[in-house]
């Protein structure tokens, strides 16, 4: 190892696996994926498949969304800093021609960008609940979906469990309150086995969201108080601070309200959402168990099918 490299994996022990799982794309936290790592992707979202209740309906979405919603959903006042926003060259074919050409001459061509309608989708959940509010009301049983997409977020950074893009795994309930809580309270003991399984050391704790600015402080505050957030962390290595590999998240009416889902009755829905970071839980196994996936405990292979 040279001194440079040296230096780097005594300030992030998990360089070393970077060679193995990705290849550089010229952007902090944006990475291509090998083969030996999205074979343990599938192997992962196999796994968290297989707990998939019957009655749920998977959607699949794409790593954009209307901007409109996540503007209504109240992302702007949360996290501001972490939108990413699909800017286009608008207008007459020579106004776009002019703008192009800028950068041909060395000049900025970005200038000329104006905002699209669509916006990199932050997490899973959120094009789900308008969809939901279309249908009418909830039936008493509840609702209950597996949906997944390609998530941005705009937090630059070089280690690899904090990416720009990155891809989420939610299962999402819709209900009353109980029904939320003994959803989330189920999948808080179904996690610490999952995890156990997959021979990874698990704490779950409560948590905040990383709000945005001083008042976002006062919001993280308030949700540790209400425990509406929980996380899965799981140390990559001995000594580092966790890594937050899934969340459980209690959002009370705030979808329902800002959606208008309502329940049989007319009152409104209670939603709540666990989420698997499913490259934090892919680079936590190659930390904890190498980048040999044949050389895995036995046990982590028969629960993973590899
Ligand atoms: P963190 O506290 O690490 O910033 P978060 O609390 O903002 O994460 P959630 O909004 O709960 O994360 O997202 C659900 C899950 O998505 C997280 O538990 C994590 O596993 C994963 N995740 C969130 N941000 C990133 C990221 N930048 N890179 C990779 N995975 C992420
Ligand atoms: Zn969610
Ligand atoms: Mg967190």
């Amino acid at each position: 190892m040279t001194a440079n490299a040296e230096s780097a994996a005594a300030e992030d022990p998990l360089a070393g696996l970077a060679a193995a799982l990705f290849r550089p794309m010229d952007a902090e936290g944006v990475y291509a994926r090998t083969a030996l790592y999205e074979g343990v992707i599938e192997a992962l979202g196999a796994r968290v498949s297989a707990q998939r209740v019957p009655e749920a309906e998977v959607l699949r979405f794409p790593p954009v969304m209307s901007r409109r919603q996540l503007e209504k959903s109240g992302y702007l006042d949360s996290f501001p800093n972490l939108l990413g926003c699909v800017c286009a060259l608008h207008g007459s074919e020579s106004a776009i021609r002019s703008a192009a050409d800028r950068y041909a001459k060395g000049g900025d061509w970005t200038s000329a960008l104006a905002p699209s309608d669509l916006v990199l989708s932050p997490a899973a959940c959120y094009p789900l609940y308008p969809l939901v509010a279309a249908r009418g009301r909830v039936p008493a049983a509840g609702l209950i979906f597996d949906v997944a997409g390609d998530c941005f977020r705009r937090e630059p950074s070089r280690s690899l469990d904090r990416l720009q893009s990155f891809r989420m795994r939610e299962f999402v309930r819709v209900g009353t309150a109980e029904q939320i809580r003994e959803f989330r309270d189920d999948w808080m003991t179904r996690a610490q086995t999952l995890a156990q399984d997959l021979g990874l050391a698990a704490t779950l704790e409560v948590a905040s969201d990383p709000f945005f600015g001083r008042v976002g402080q006062m919001k993280a505050v308030s949700q540790v108080q209400q425990s509406l957030k929980f996380e899965l962390l799981i140390p990559y290595h001995a000594g580092t601070r966790p890594t937050a590999c899934m969340s459980f998240n209690y959002h009370r009416e705030h979808f329902g309200q800002v959606w208008g889902i309502q329940g049989e009755r007319g009152e409104l829905a209670h939603t709540g959402c666990v989420a698997f970071g499913m490259d934090r839980l892919a680079v936590a196994l190659f930390a904890q168990h190498g980048t040999v996936t044949a050389r895995w405990p036995a046990g982590v292979r028969r629960a993973l099918a590899l």
